[in-house]
């Protein structure tokens, strides 16, 4: 595979598309609705197919974390898709959400191949292992988890915006 100057946001307006279904139809339960603050990014070298992969991993679990929420516990079920150029060389895409948050003494384990805390057949565990290879090995940026109790649980991705490979 070649790296391609891919622009992130159809990335994640794709994977959006793709997950539209879970975003809407929930039985008894408002939709969940997304707000996105997309800045003027540049295109970004990398493998499309691979980061799609993350973004769709990250959403689901934001879907998930929110179809578990109480729904006493918050007016709306929201997900928050944020991107920014975060430096002269890379950018950054901030999703979070306002369900369920991730107990203090899980948050060590989340990225460990087959961790999970969801029923079998629901989750396998690799979503977050998988995500944090792709970033951090094939783009050499960065993933991580930025949740403090009484906030939002936020995953955020650096990517660099080349890949000195050339
Ligand atoms: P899976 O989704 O198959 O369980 P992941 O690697 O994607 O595996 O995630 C590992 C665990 O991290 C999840 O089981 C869940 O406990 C926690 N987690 C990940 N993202 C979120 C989130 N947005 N909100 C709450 N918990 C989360
Ligand atoms: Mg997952």
């Amino acid at each position: 595979a070649e790296f391609k100057e891919v622009n992130i946001h159809e990335g994640i307006n794709h994977t959006l598309m793709i997950l539209q279904h879970r975003l809407n139809l929930q039985s008894n339960r408002p939709k969940i609705q997304v707000i996105k603050h997309y800045a003027k990014l540049p295109l970004v070298e990398c493998f499309a197919r691979q980061l799609n992969q993350v973004f769709m991993n990250i959403l689901t679990n934001a879907i998930d974390a929110l179809d578990e929420t109480q729904l006493e516990r918050i007016e709306s079920l929201t997900i928050w898709i944020k991107t920014q150029v975060k430096s002269e060389t890379s950018v950054m895409i901030t999703i979070s959400n306002n369900g369920k948050p991730i107990a203090e003494e899980i948050k060590s384990k989340i990225f460990d191949p087959f961790f999970t805390t969801k029923p079998i057949g629901k989750g396998t565990g690799l979503g977050l292992s998988i995500s944090y290879q792709i970033v951090t090995e094939k783009h050499h940026g960065r993933l991580w988890c930025d949740s403090t109790p009484g906030n939002n649980t936020k995953f955020c991705i650096e990517i660099p915006i080349y890949q000195n490979s050339h």
